[in-house]
């Protein structure tokens, strides 16, 4: 059913197109009407437990902070939990809320010893890790200690498939509450400070792209597209264990 009707849309798209009577906005919508009816039909709503793509209207909004309140209730720690399983599911750094589809100031952090040791034999990343153990960040607060500007190479499970350099403040600090509800002063530098402007942009509404030097936008598997004479396709599950794991750490 799904099939027919997305056929019949390109079809009318194509046709009317070509007769130049719609223009795309009257496309995009009529297509989000039917995305949106079958993702409601098939009861698919936040949080997800996949990762929203770029295009996605809930990666652009400003999120909103938490009720300190309902941080203890064990709807808040469950999604905190599901929030974590899915940064972890991704293989990814870091995961903002606003990435399974809910706009709130949380979001977390984590490379785990072994993503640390995975990622040395690589040279994707072209920057020195470290281990950072999990941080739960509600309500941020982010202030520029140093603002020597290092540019590495970054990426997002927002926006898989893609990596570009982007210029990051060295030193941060940021006061937050924790898991319990408590206040914290997390101070970084390096690696974990970019994790963390890399989730506090998403707080925001900010992507890397909106950051990044252009011409430094790469395909992560240009190169297998020749090799493979383009035969590849992409997969937005989670990227566990993928050789392309590195490249999606955000
Ligand atoms: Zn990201």
């Amino acid at each position: 059913m799904l099939k027919v009707v997305i056929q019949s849309v390109f079809a009318l798209k194509n046709g009317l197109s070509r007769r130049g009577i719609v223009r795309n906005y009257s496309y995009d919508s009529m297509v989000n009407s039917i995305k949106n009816y079958f993702a409601l039909r098939a009861g698919v709503t936040p949080p997800y437990n996949h990762v929203c793509q770029v295009g996605d209207p809930v990666l652009r909004l400003q999120a909103e902070p938490v009720d300190l309140e309902t941080i203890p209730t064990p709807e808040f720690q469950k999604f905190i939990e599901h929030l974590i399983a899915v940064m972890r599911n991704y293989d990814a750094y870091g995961l903002a809320a606003s990435q399974i589809g809910v706009p709130l100031q949380v979001f977390v952090i984590e490379t785990s010893e072994k993503n640390y040791e995975e990622n040395l034999k690589t040279t994707s990343a072209g920057q020195p890790l470290e281990i950072v153990p999990l941080r739960v960040f509600i309500n941020p607060k982010m202030k520029i200690i140093d603002y020597k500007i290092f540019t590495y190479p970054e990426a997002c499970v927002s926006i898989c498939g893609f990596a570009a350099h982007v210029p990051r403040a060295k030193s941060i600090r940021i006061d937050a509450f924790d898991v319990s509800g408590k206040p914290f002063v997390w101070n970084a530098v390096g690696w974990p400070a970019r994790i963390a402007q890399h989730e506090m942009d998403h707080l925001q509404g900010k992507l890397y792209t909106d950051k990044m030097d252009p011409k430094t936008l790469s395909c992560v598997v240009w190169d297998l597209v020749n090799f493979k004479e383009g035969k590849l396709a992409m997969d937005y599950r989670p990227h566990t264990r993928s050789k392309f794991r590195s490249f999606f750490y955000t």
